[in-house]
């Protein structure tokens, strides 16, 4: 996946394909719309010929469509701003997580259409694939009048190259599973594949269009496990084996807790959701000694209440992830250094309580005192960066474009 940086790029010439060229006006018209054909020649730095040369072009494949600013038609005004055309089209997001599936639709720009409906996951393959092909064609049927353009799901786990096979999902137990074939199949649209905490990643670019910070951040979504999404120079890091940026899977201690994943001290078995519910009953998290029902159905957001309550137990299992969480940021910022990181999840409702221990742990560690002081943001729940980052993944390949020298 390659992402042109708006503010960093030169514009093709001659002997570079067209097609980079129709991407980078793609991708302007993206990150600037309203945009007038003038603007965009511009700030590609092109002649106004060029530039309405490839607008024609895009009109008529439909990839772009003209209007007044603000869409509106009146006094005979001549429409002349060129938008992304996403009315016609729309993308099924799925974000499958070891406890539960949320789905919603949206436009090609990732603006949602449909409200977030969610049901349990069940782990079983087969059944999880009908129960989500029946929403999906739920969906598809309320929006027979536009085309669904493709089902993207993120999934808590390593994913092929082809954005297709789940090779290691360890919260959900899978190994080699084939999603996309039985699923798009069942529902007769293609499907693709990714992973949760480079969705994520990919979420944030798409939202800062193409502002600052884009160009190098990471993402740790904390929830049933931790996905971790790293973006280099613009583009997701992905390595040879498309593991790349798998942090939750580093050891903090060799010696540490059982993981998912089957090895021990991992950083996902000390800062998830389950590790931190699991401090505070005194347990060990993928202990497979089975748990009370109210233990079982008590929730971070419970643990978080409690504290907020005066629970001193509550509020030292949370500022203990806060802690270890720190510690895992620093390696990331020591490996990869990025300008800023998002953290996602459930336990972002409690930064208040986290903010100090996070950063101070962070700061133990981190190699200089610039780094320690590497911003950090959070992304709250109720911005679903998980389904966002879904839908953002449709257009990001379309959008894309390599940086031209
Ligand atoms: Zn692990």
């Amino acid at each position: 996946m390659r992402k042109i940086d708006p503010r960093r790029f030169q514009i093709a010439k001659r002997r570079t394909s067209r097609e980079i060229n129709r991407q980078i006006a793609l991708t302007l018209i993206r990150t600037h719309q309203p945009i007038s054909r003038a603007d965009l020649a511009r700030l590609m730095g092109t002649r106004r010929g060029a530039a309405s040369v490839l607008v024609s072009e895009l009109l008529h494949e439909g990839l772009i469509f003209e209007g007044a600013i603000g869409e509106g038609r009146g006094r005979g005004r001549k429409p002349t701003f060129l938008y992304i055309d996403s009315r016609e089209r729309y993308v099924i997001a799925v974000d499958i997580r070891a406890t539960r599936t949320f789905i919603m639709a949206t436009d090609l720009l990732g603006k949602p259409l449909t409200g977030i409906s969610s049901f349990p996951t069940n782990r079983e393959v087969k059944t999880l694939i009908s129960d989500l092909s029946q929403r999906i064609k739920a969906i598809v049927a309320d929006h027979g009048a536009v085309a669904c353009k493709i089902i993207r799901v993120s999934v808590p786990g390593v994913t092929d190259t082809s954005y297709c096979c789940i090779l290691h999902a360890p919260t959900l137990g899978w190994r080699d599973v084939n999603l996309k074939d039985p699923l798009s199949t069942a529902v007769d649209f293609p499907v693709q594949v990714e992973n949760s905490g480079r969705a994520c990643a990919l979420a944030q670019v798409w939202a800062t269009r193409g502002g600052a910070h884009t160009g190098d951040l990471a993402f740790v979504s904390v929830s049933d496990g931790v996905g971790v999404g790293i973006v280099v120079n613009g583009e997701i890091l992905r390595g040879r084996h498309n593991i790349a940026g798998e942090f939750g899977h580093v050891p903090l201690s060799v010696d540490g807790p059982k993981c998912s994943c089957g090895a021990t001290g991992c950083w996902e078995a000390y800062v998830s959701n389950l590790a931190t519910l699991s401090r505070y009953f005194g347990r060990q998290p993928n202990d497979p000694k089975p748990m009370s029902a109210e233990k079982a159905a008590f929730t971070i957001e419970d643990l978080i209440a409690r504290a907020r309550n005066g629970d001193s137990k509550a509020l030292a299992a949370l500022q203990l992830t806060a802690r270890y969480l720190g510690l895992g940021l620093a390696s990331i910022i020591n490996a990869v250094d990025p300008g800023r990181v998002y953290i996602g999840g459930e336990i972002t409702a409690a930064w208040d309580l986290l903010e100090a221990p996070l950063k101070a742990a962070m700061a133990e560690r981190a190699l200089t005192a610039l780094a320690a002081r590497t911003e950090i943001r959070t992304v709250s729940i109720d911005e679903h960066p998980r389904l966002r980052g879904a839908a953002a993944l449709l257009a990001a390949p379309a959008f894309a474009a390599p940086m031209v020298a």
